[in-house]
């Protein structure tokens, strides 16, 4: 029996995860998430995987299994349940985050909530969620067994010996799946690059509470609206400070929501007040917990900073805490807000001044303990871009338990099969991105993503062109027009010789085919522009019979 392990997004690049285990007769997915866009994807604001694989093997899917709950492991599954409908199976905060995306359409879904060392069986697959801890609630590392394969999908996860909730970190769950001999272990590169040991989530609150205890004025804090334990401890010290804690912003008000219900957040009676109440207190007495730690423009941070708002800005006093890393790309939108709250008298604490984020990633040593409790025949490593995934491969080589070969070359689009617990074959299969405009809920493909680059960059051309087939000439000269850039009268007038002069060779050699004159012609419009003014706009030619 052949089983084998597919990745199409997450690695060799930070997000977009998803994978595929197979046999046969049966495919199980792993996590299906999306890739935040920057500025180089105008217009685009979520990036994910191509489903063409998925199509391929539609006939033998049996579910998709969640690792946890944040956007790069479950953002494109609304995307994908519209098109598949399969179960989803995961932790219970998870399937919460999930459902709300989903809005209605969960009602005709199948969302089944597993709970920490449950065994489902999915076909021939026996699939076990063995709790990790990480920087949400719920993340599981998910152990796949089927027949003489066995795979660790040990997706994020840190060692945590003293988490905020949740139980720690227990090697004994871990270990017994050496014992029966594991094929292949899928680790977490994210943090592959730090030696050590990533910090404990509960390490930051007591610097949390001095910062708070210190501040004349209001407290704003930000950080990943998912990260509940950083919440908690923040509305924790607060109450222990006196303050009380106003929630302000739809991602965060809906997680706290969704964890207040399903039990996974306990937040002391009278601890939260609304934002008319929190108003009225004494500047020193309150906490706003709002959303924009990446410096988002429709997000609370944002509104105040740049005193957008009508009922809260930034004030002379103030204290603006960033409880988070920068993810690459954010930092001139993060700058910018930063400069424009100090301008208006605030002040802001973040990472480079004091200990107020950990990360929820495996540092060198938690990966090396991983391997060695785990002793997997092969190592793939997962979840990163090229240098942390070079990173985890010669922290895999220190530990002497693999051959060079033992761990994977891997890249999105590899598939991996393996047959008696060996590596047999290494094929490729389709692969790729899609763009996601929320604005209409557009998806962009390769084609208009270019043609979106090139409107930015270059601008755009249009040319009309007044074709009669009775005298098999044009009407008037081609009418142009752009934007985004200027062209003088000459530029103009030689364009439309250009054209004039080329016209009747390339209307014969359409012959009568419209469509195929309006490529020629586009053809020859961006000759003309490549030459004269080193510029690649974007062209649209309409030829319209008189
Ligand atoms: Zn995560």
């Amino acid at each position: 029996m052949r089983a084998s392990v597919a990745v199409l997004g997450g690695v060799g690049e930070i997000g977009m995860n998803m994978y595929v285990y197979e046999t046969e007769d049966t495919a199980v997915i792993i996590d299906c998430g999306v890739m935040f866009a920057d500025y180089t994807y105008p217009g685009v604001d979520y990036i994910i995987p191509d489903f063409t694989y998925i199509r391929e093997i539609e006939h033998k899917l049996k579910a998709v299994l969640v690792s946890h709950g944040h956007e790069d492991h479950i953002g494109a599954l609304p995307y994908f349940l519209s098109e598949f409908n399969v179960p989803v199976y995961g932790g219970k905060l998870s399937l919460g985050i999930l459902a709300a995306k989903l809005g209605s359409k969960k009602e005709k879904l199948n969302l089944i909530s597993v709970e920490a060392r449950e065994t489902v069986k999915i076909d021939g697959f026996s699939v076990t969620f063995l709790p990790v801890t990480h920087s949400i609630g719920d993340t599981f590392g998910i152990y796949l067994k089927h027949g003489s394969f066995s795979a660790l999908h040990c997706s994020d996860f840190k060692i945590d010996y003293t988490p905020v909730s949740g139980e720690p970190f227990n090697e004994d769950d871990f270990a017994p799946l050496a014992e029966g001999g594991l094929t292949c272990l899928l680790l977490d590169s994210t943090n592959s690059q730090n030696e050590g040991f990533t910090n404990s989530e509960s390490s930051i609150k007591a610097e949390l509470k001095d910062i708070m205890r210190s501040s004349p004025g209001r407290v704003f804090f930000t950080t990943f609206s998912s990260n509940l334990d950083r919440l908690r401890q923040v509305i924790e010290a607060a109450e222990e400070l006196g303050r009380k804690v106003v929630l302000e912003g739809t991602s965060i008000e809906r997680n706290v929501d969704i964890a207040k219900k399903i039990g996974r957040l306990e937040i002391p009676p009278k601890a939260v007040v609304q934002l008319s109440t929190g108003k009225k207190m004494p500047d020193n007495k309150i906490v706003y917990i709002i959303t924009g730690c990446q410096g988002e423009t429709q997000s609370t941070l944002y509104r105040i900073a740049s005193r957008e708002r009508k009922d809260l800005k930034v004030e002379p006093g103030d204290t603006f805490i960033i409880s988070s890393r920068v993810i690459p790309g954010n930092e001139k939108n993060l700058n910018r807000l930063i400069n424009l709250i100090y301008e208006n008298g605030g002040e802001v604490i973040d990472v480079a001044a004091r200990k107020i984020h950990v990360s929820g990633h495996a540092s060198r040593g938690e990966l090396t303990k991983m391997m060695n409790l785990t002793k997997p025949s092969y190592l793939i490593p997962v979840h990163g871009e090229e240098m942390h995934l070079a990173h985890m491969r010669k922290t895999a080589m220190k530990t002497g338990l693999f051959e060079r070969e033992s761990v994977l070359p891997v890249k999105d689009g590899m598939k991996a099969v393996f047959e008696g617990g060996k590596l047999v074959a290494v094929d490729d299969i389709p692969h790729g991105a899609v763009y996601i405009d929320l604005r209409g809920r557009t998806v962009i493909d390769e084609e208009l993503l270019k043609d979106r680059k090139s409107l930015c960059r270059d601008g755009a051309v249009s040319v009309a062109v007044l074709y009669s087939p009775l005298y098999e000439a044009l009407e008037t000269p081609p009418v142009v027009r752009v934007k985004g850039f200027r062209i003088d009268d000459r530029t103009t007038f030689e364009l439309r010789k250009y054209l004039s002069d080329n016209m009747a060779s390339l209307i014969e050699e359409a012959g009568g085919d419209y469509t195929l004159l309006e490529d020629f012609i586009e053809k020859l419009v961006r000759r003309f522009f490549r030459k004269s003014m080193d510029r690649r706009p974007a062209v649209s030619v309409a030829v319209v019979e008189v």
